[in-house]
């Protein structure tokens, strides 16, 4: 007999047809476990006539072999680019299994990655352990800016962007309609913050928001024909924002801030009091930080 434990870690990756030629791997809506490896954001496999495009690689070396794996079983081809949306774990740890040269992202993710990342691989082998086993950090090789790529018949239209993290790539693939758009947009699963500036975030989402599109991939949650994941996450930001900046100018400590309530609709998304109270954590020390007089300034 075998034990769970003894067994051999497999993420049993299950993509999910979205259109014609292209498929998602659904992360689940939870925090990063050892139950999920990890697993927990959305990737995005495209075909093409040159092999297969993936968007995001997942949070271990592990993780990308499988979906490497699963890309070429599905398109019949090999690789042809992955490109990166942003420095987070859960989205840039599977790039291993890929040849540097063929993961494309902005600078300013690759920057993030090669500073933050050690870091981000401390706190994954403390928590998704044996998943993470043999996992390094590989920075993408190809640098890329806002505009259009042409990939074996498809055409990506790449909008570097912010506010998620410090850069954020959006992916809108004309030939489809699709657009990924990375954690710039949650749906029914809380966002999250911990390096997020919220009024460029709220910036891009009203960029995104303009664009023409059929059907929209988020960081996180499920593909709908529709901008709820746009208006949803604007609604979220703003509504973080408020509490915590009503709560510190009523006198409300950290604690207190953490335990105020979410506005009904989005009290009931999954994660809302967990990423909420992160949240709080960090954003309300910003906050109060920016509001405190700077001591010796005013003595000339
Ligand atoms: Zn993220």
């Amino acid at each position: 007999m075998f034990s769970a434990l003894s067994a051999p870690l497999t993420y049993a990756l299950k993509p999910i047809a979205v259109t014609d030629g292209m498929w998602m791997l659904a992360g689940a809506p939870q925090p990063i476990t050892f139950e999920n490896g990890g697993a927990i954001a959305n990737i995005t496999i495209l075909d093409s006539s040159e092999g297969a495009i993936i968007i995001d690689t997942g949070p271990s070396r592990r993780f990308g072999e499988e979906l490497a794996t699963l890309a070429r079983s599905l398109t019949g081809k090999d690789i042809a680019r992955v490109y990166i949306t942003h420095f987070h774990p859960d989205h840039a740890f599977g790039n291993q299994a890929f040849v540097a040269e063929s993961i494309a992202a902005p600078q300013g993710v690759i920057d993030g990655l090669r500073d933050a990342g050690a870091a981000f691989s401390d706190a994954m082998y403390y928590i998704a352990r044996d998943w993470m086993r043999g996992t390094d950090i590989v920075l993408p090789k190809h640098a890329v800016t806002s505009g259009v790529e042409e990939i074996g018949g498809r055409r990506l239209h790449l909008f570097a962007l912010a506010g998620h993290t410090s850069s954020d790539l959006v992916i809108l693939d004309e030939t489809s309609g699709t657009l990924i758009a990375g954690d710039l947009a949650f749906l029914d699963r809380a966002p999250t913050t911990p390096h997020a500036n919220l009024s460029v975030w709220q910036q891009s989402l009203t960029t995104l928001g303009d664009l023409d599109f059929k059907m929209l991939v988020p960081g996180h949650g499920p593909v709908e024909a529709d901008k709820r994941a746009l208006t949803q996450t604007h609604e979220w930001l703003a509504a973080i924002a408020d509490i915590i900046q009503r709560s510190y100018e009523r006198g409300l400590d950290m604690l207190e801030t953490a335990r105020q309530p979410l506005p009904p609709s989005l009290e009931k998304i999954a994660l809302s009091r967990y990423e909420f109270e992160r949240s709080v954590m960090h954003l309300y020390p910003k906050l109060e930080a920016e509001r405190l007089p700077e001591v010796g300034k005013k003595i000339e």
